[in-house]
C-alpha cells in the first residue's frame, strides 16, 4: 500500500509546526519537524565550542553526531547522541546557529538522508524549508505557509513568553529577518516555493482558521 506524504514549507514563525502537528493528530499521520534536526546539529556545535559559521569545524564533528526522532504522547522527541534535547534546542542562540549550519551542504545531505528514511514507510506530514523542493519532491501535497515578518515575530514572541523565556520583540524580529535572509539566499536547497505548491498567507488569520484551511486543502487533494 502506498503511503501519503504531505510537505509543509515556509519561513520561520509562519505557524508550520503548530499547524502540521494538529493536522497530523487529526489524520493519524506521523509529524516530522525537520528544523529540530538542524537545531540539534547547532546545539552540538555550540556545546563543542565550535562557531556555527565555521564550516570546517562543523563538518569535522558531523560523523560524531547521531540524531534520532521518536514520538511520545506530547509529540516529537529529538535525541542527540541518545540524549533528549527537545527543549534545549529552542533557545534563541540555537535558532540562529541552526540557520548557520543549514547553509552547509554536508549537514543538509546528512539530515536529508535521515528525513527521507523516516518518510519512506509511513503516512507523514513533514515541515521545513526544502521539503517540497528537495527532500520529498514527489510529495502528494505541498503547502507553502507564510505571513508578514511583523506577524511572524509577534507570534514567536507570544509563544516564547508563554514558555517562560525572557526575550524582546525587537530581538525576535531581528532573528526572523536574519534567518529569512540566510534560508532564502543559501546556494544549496534554499527556501523557495515549489512549482506545484499551494501558497497560503496566514497574515491576519488566527490559528484555528489556518488549521481549518490547511485541513480543507488536504481533504480536497486526498479525495
Ligand atoms: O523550523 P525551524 O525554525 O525550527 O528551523 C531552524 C532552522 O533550520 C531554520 O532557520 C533553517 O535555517 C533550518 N532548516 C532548514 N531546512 C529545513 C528545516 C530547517 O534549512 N528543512
Amino acid at each position: 500500500m502506498s503511503t501519503v506524504k504531505i510537505a509543509i514549507d515556509g519561513p520561520a514563525g509562519a505557524g508550520k509546526s503548530t499547524i502540521a502537528k494538529e493536522i497530523a493528530k487529526k489524520l493519524g499521520f506521523t509529524y516530522i519537524d525537520t528544523g529540530a534536526m538542524y537545531r540539534a546539529v547547532a546545539l552540538r556545535a555550540i556545546e563543542s565550542g565550535i562557531d556555527t559559521k565555521d564550516v570546517k569545524g562543523v563538518c569535522d564533528i558531523l560523523d560524531d553526531i547521531d540524531i534520532d526522532i521518536q514520538h511520545d504522547t506530547n509529540g516529537q522527541v529529538i535525541l542527540l547522541n541518545g540524549r533528549d534535547v527537545t527543549l534545549d534546542i529552542r533557545t534563541p542562540e540555537v535558532s540562529k546557529g541552526a540557520s548557520d549550519v543549514a547553509v552547509i551542504p554536508q549537514v543538509r545531505m546528512k539530515l536529508v538522508e535521515l528525513q527521507r528514511k523516516l518518510a519512506s514507510n509511513r503516512n507523514i506530514i513533514m515541515d521545513g524549508r526544502d521539503i517540497g523542493t528537495f527532500v520529498l519532491p514527489d510529495a502528494d501535497i505541498k503547502i507553502f505557509l507564510t505571513a508578514s515578518v511583523e506577524e511572524r515575530a509577534r507570534r514567536r514572541y507570544e509563544e516564547m513568553k508563554e514558555k517562560g523565556y525572557t526575550c524582546s520583540f525587537e530581538d525576535i524580529k531581528k532573528d526572523i529577518k536574519y534567518r529569512d535572509e540566510n534560508d532564502s539566499n543559501r546556494a544549496f536547497a534554499p527556501l523557495r516555493v515549489a512549482d506545484d505548491a499551494i501558497i497560503l498567507d496566514t497574515t491576519g488569520n488566527d490559528l484555528e482558521q489556518s488549521i481549518n484551511t490547511v485541513q480543507k486543502l488536504i481533504k480536497e487533494r486526498l479525495k
